[in-house]
């Protein structure tokens, strides 16, 4: 598969299943990395970057499509459920949580090849959909594809922290982002609700990016609720 060469988690309790899974996508040249439970699951999930999740629903610690769930909180990651014939309820109720596809036990490295290709696919869409989002807001403009950030015409040094903060609004402008929400998506799930960190990296943004800090004109704060980066 010479366009999809992406790293999959693959999360399943079933050792025979998980190995034969990371031994088909390996030999097509793509990485895999092996979960066993839910918890596993989500702590990697937040500390490694992957490109397509392959979720058994029948996990020991907790229900697949509650992994699903808390994944879909702060992540679009392509996720395929893997399900056995006799839970058809439990695989509509996956997808209605925000799963992409899904393979029915047993299956073979046919099967497996095909999914994972249509998840890079919807990868890639949304990739394309990042690219294509408007990426200036007065005088405040990224640049997704080389990591820029430009005020007023002038390159603007970022830390990787502010740059990934202030991407995030850029993805989602003028849309309220709540605190909890930002703190997901910047530390990831394992780091609670600190709005002390959120607090110090938004007022170092601020500086940068703001003329007046005090009245920013670009991110203001919807008090007790969150952040939103303005609509022009
Ligand atoms: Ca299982």
């Amino acid at each position: 598969m010479a366009d999809f060469s992406g790293n999959v988690l693959v999360v399943e309790d079933d050792r025979q299943i998980s190995k034969f899974v990371c031994y088909t996508l390996k030999n097509e040249g793509i990485s895999c990395d092996a979960a066993f439970t839910g918890q596993d699951a989500l702590g990697r999930l937040v500390s490694e970057p992957f490109d397509v999740m392959l979720l058994d629903l029948g996990l020991p610690d907790m229900d697949g499509t509650e992994v699903i769930q808390k994944v879909r909180e702060w992540s679009e990651i392509p996720i395929i459920v893997v399900s056995a014939r006799d839970q058809d309820k439990d695989k509509v109720g996956a997808l209605d949580s925000g799963a992409d596809d899904y393979l029915t036990k047993p299956f073979s490295a046919a099967e497996l090849m095909a999914r994972v290709r249509v998840a890079a696919r919807h990868l890639r869409k949304l990739g394309e959909r990042a690219a294509q989002m408007p990426s200036s807001v007065g005088g405040l403009q990224i640049n997704f594809e080389k990591r820029l950030v430009y005020l007023d015409g002038a390159e603007m040094r970022t830390t990787p922290m502010e740059y990934r903060l202030l991407a995030l609004f850029f993805k989602n402008i003028g849309k309220v982002l709540t605190t909890s929400h930002i703190i997901k998506e910047i530390w990831g799930v394992g780091y609670g609700n600190d709005t002390q960190a959120l607090r110090a990296l938004m007022a170092a943004l601020r500086r940068k990016i703001e003329k007046t800090p005090a009245t920013p004109r670009y991110i203001i704060t919807e008090i007790g609720v969150g952040y939103r980066l303005v609509d022009e």
